[in-house]
């Protein structure tokens, strides 16, 4: 079987669970979530004697490249090129590599899927001989507290959600940035990438409490004179994590003022990692012939990307940090099947 073929057997939905590794600086409360076996689909955890398994598409334990992630998303890149509207998120508590993984830490070796991802577009269509017919654009939104801005725009401004004329449903005055190549396209992504953690500073919380939503458009013509408009979303989610407040404990003014905010966040995360979480297993569902309709409504990151995750293609990467027990049997629980 060709490998184009086994990936529509296995369905537009694919969920990938990445190990980060243990570094010296939380190595003192490892491995407070054990982790067994090395095999490619599952992984255990252990803790008091009990071990749970969870199984996934595939498991990267703590060792894998990022070249060798970036590897198994090359057929998703495939298929944005053919015009199809496909979707990786990373998911899980702060510190867990969401951000690692999806952005990196250079554009080296370090490099994560999105500028990886980039690179590969533009070389892919420099190869077809049709990198002159198409277009490709760059939008990059955060969604904080269900409000919505442009991490791309030189204004801050919260940005309303409109249906178009079509019936889909469009961020008002969204900014798109054109790139003509792949050095363009990744000064754009470090300009949003930026963006990220001024604004995040600037609101003085850390860059993990809102989603970011990157978006890459490959809109014109392929060598046959066919249309296409494919999207590829690349979607850095809010930290799975459930709120910590006991740290304030002397409840001066300020300390409750800083609780408050972290407790209204958390509600805002909760709700839309919530739908989002709901939506993924309605998605997963349908591979198994059950037919349920997504909460698509219930949530602006989930209304955002309706479209997409309707009818297009899906990567969740569920990033855990085996150093957080709980945490990590939450998120397994989540994206891995328990068996
Ligand atoms: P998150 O976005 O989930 O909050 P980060 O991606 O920022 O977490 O990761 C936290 C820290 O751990 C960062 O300093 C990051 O560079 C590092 N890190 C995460 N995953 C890996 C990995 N697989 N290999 C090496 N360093 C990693
Ligand atoms: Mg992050």
């Amino acid at each position: 079987l060709l490998h184009a073929q086994l990936q529509e057997l296995r369905g537009p939905i694919r969920v990938f669970c990445r190990v980060k590794p243990f570094t010296n600086k939380n190595y003192v409360s490892y491995p407070e979530a054990k982790l067994q076996e090395n095999y490619l689909r599952t992984i255990t955890i252990e803790k008091d004697g009990i071990a749970q398994t969870f199984t996934f598409d595939r498991v990267f334990r703590e060792s894998t490249t990022q070249n060798e992630i970036f590897e198994e998303i090359i057929p998703f890149l495939q298929s944005a090129i053919d015009g199809e509207h496909v979707s990786i998120f990373s998911y899980g508590q702060t510190g867990s590599g969401k951000t690692y993984t999806l952005e990196g830490s250079d554009f080296e070796e370090n490099a994560g899927i999105l500028p990886r991802a980039a690179s590969w577009i533009y070389k892919y269509l420099e190869k077809c001989g049709v990198q002159s017919s198409l277009q490709i654009k760059l939008s990059c939104i955060e969604v904080y507290m269900e409000q919505v801005t442009d991490l791309l725009s030189d204004h801050y401004n919260v940005l309303k959600l409109k249906a178009n004329s079509k019936g889909s449903l469009e961020v008002e005055g969204i900014s798109w940035h054109q790139a003509e190549s792949f050095e363009g396209l990744l000064r754009l992504i470090g300009i949003a990438s930026n963006g990220r953690m001024t604004r995040s500073t600037h609101l003085n919380n850390g860059s993990s409490r809102g989603h970011t939503i990157y978006q890459i458009r490959i809109e014109g013509l392929t060598m046959y004179g066919n249309e296409i408009k494919g999207k590829l979303s690349v979607i850095d989610l809010a930290g799975s994590e459930r709120a910590n407040v006991e740290s304030y404990s002397d409840k001066s003014q300020n300390e409750i003022e800083a609780m408050k905010v972290i407790l209204s966040e958390a509600k805002y995360i909760n709700t839309s990692l919530s739908c989002l979480r709901r939506v993924i297993l309605a998605l997963l569902a349908r591979r198994s012939g059950n037919s349920q309709i997504p909460p698509y409504r219930e949530s602006k990151l989930t209304r955002l990307l309706q479209d997409s995750l309707n009818s297009g293609k899906v990567v969740m990467l569920v990033a855990i940090s085996p150093d957080n027990f709980s945490e990590t049997r939450e998120s397994l629980k989540f994206g891995g099947q328990a068996q």
